[in-house]
């Protein structure tokens, strides 16, 4: 573990509790594991559990089963909005400029998330954080709060000496894209040579004992290279596999008609279920949160202790139910694939955002919800993805539009 560098400051006390407290909320997290392993006759599962699922532990603190974007309960801060790539889908708007959080800002922030008692895990992300020279000092002062870290890069800046470096300030998951074959993902990240330098800091990355998380962001550009890329992050050595379906904001909007429509929806949570039967690393959805009600649907699941189980540990939705996103220049939001601010870290305390936001109460209501989401029997473990809502109607809390879960074929 890297020592604290006296140019650092004080070193902070630790405030959070540990990942492993209290037991119920790991059993949440292997019942949410076993459950989807089950339903979609995951072939891997029992091998996946022993290896992966133990070493994802830390990244999976605080959370009370399974949900989009990973876990619920983990704050996830957008510490920069520079990159050093140039990705046609990106949700960040992909300015370089904008005030950003300074280190001691950052420092007070990371000391208020420390006090959610609900928050064990601090995700990182950008742009690009290793674009920021202050990431090894902020990674160890929220490892020293007591946070498991997390971090959301492209890689291609990480070598084995980033990657250990990484991994001695407490990342225990790192979570790199891969957005088609080389030729398809070089085109999406707008880099010649992108792809080659991903997978060698992805190798990096697990060479150095980090978890590989590998997200992928379906679009019309990529959705032929699916079974692909399943394969690749297989033989790349993901333990996770994030699918997210393009949500049309920040530079995304550019290139809104790839987004996924209500058929397409289904597509692919038809093609993740058969996936995951035979894929080594879990699959989630990220926007798809139909995928959860799907698997109940199919097994014929709609009532009795199976339902209401699945009601603990499935969880869909996050936005503003644990799940919270930080914007660098200290706005808060709800997810973020959904720009609505829900208060200013300029002027207020994080705990009081967290606690009174109107924006956030409303998500937490699911009764709230409107159209097909506020009358579905599957509202509590699904909700709908809340961007698209917004997207589509300007409203967080009206009907999905892509749902299909209530015209679909059983089968
Ligand atoms: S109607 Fe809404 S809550 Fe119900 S399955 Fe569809 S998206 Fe989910
Ligand atoms: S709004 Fe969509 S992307 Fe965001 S947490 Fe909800 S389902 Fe996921």
């Amino acid at each position: 573990m890297t020592d604290w560098l006296p140019e650092w400051g004080n070193r902070p006390k630790k405030l959070v509790q540990p990942f492993w407290w209290p037991p119920d909320l790991v059993l949440r997290q292997a019942t949410s594991a076993v459950y989807l392993g089950v339903l979609s006759h995951w072939r891997h599962l029992t091998g996946w559990m022993l290896n992966d699922g133990f070493r994802c532990l830390p990244g999976a603190a605080g959370a009370r089963g399974m949900g989009c974007i990973g876990f619920p309960s983990h704050p996830v801060w957008e510490m920069t909005r520079a990159c050093n790539l140039n990705c046609i889908h990106c949700h960040v708007s992909g300015s370089t400029t904008g005030s950003e959080l300074t280190t001691g800002e950052a420092k007070h922030l990371l000391d208020e998330l420390a006090g959610v008692r609900e928050f064990r895990m601090m995700a990182f992300t950008g742009g690009e954080p290793l674009l920021r020279s202050d990431l090894y000092e902020l990674l160890a002062y929220s490892r020293a709060l007591g946070f498991t870290n997390t971090i959301a890069t492209n890689a291609t800046l990480v070598d084995d000496r980033v990657a250990e470096r990484l991994r001695d300030c407490g990342t225990v998951i790192a979570a790199v894209s891969l957005d088609g074959n080389p030729e398809t993902h070089d085109m999406v990240r707008n880099t010649p040579g992108a792809f080659a330098a991903t997978v060698k800091g992805m190798q990096a990355l697990r060479r150095a004992g980090i978890v590989l998380h590998i997200n992928i962001t379906v679009m019309e550009h990529n959705v032929s290279q699916m079974d692909w890329l399943m394969a690749r992050a297989d033989s790349l050595g993901a333990s996770l596999i994030l699918v997210y379906q393009l949500v049309p904001v920040g530079r995304g909007l550019a290139i809104k008609e790839a987004a996924l429509d209500k058929k397409a929806n289904e597509w692919l949570v038809r093609f993740l279920n058969q996936s995951q039967a035979r894929t080594r690393g879990i699959i989630e959805p990220v926007a798809g949160p139909q995928y959860w009600p799907f698997l109940l649907k199919k097994s014929g699941i709609s009532a009795g202790p199976l339902f209401s189980l699945a009601k603990q540990v499935f969880h869909g939705c996050a936005a503003g139910r644990g799940f919270v996103y930080i914007k660098p220049d200290g706005q808060v939001w709800p997810c973020p694939f959904i720009p609505v601010s829900c208060g200013d870290l300029h002027q207020a305390a994080f705990s009081d955002i967290w606690a009174t936001a109107p924006v956030l109460k409303n998500l937490r209501a699911r009764q709230r919800l409107k159209g097909s989401c506020g009358e579905c029997t599957y509202q509590s473990l699904c909700g709908g993805c809340r961007g698209r809502a917004w997207v589509a109607s300007g409203d967080y809390l009206a009907e999905d539009p892509a749902c299909f879960i209530n015209s679909m074929d059983d089968r």
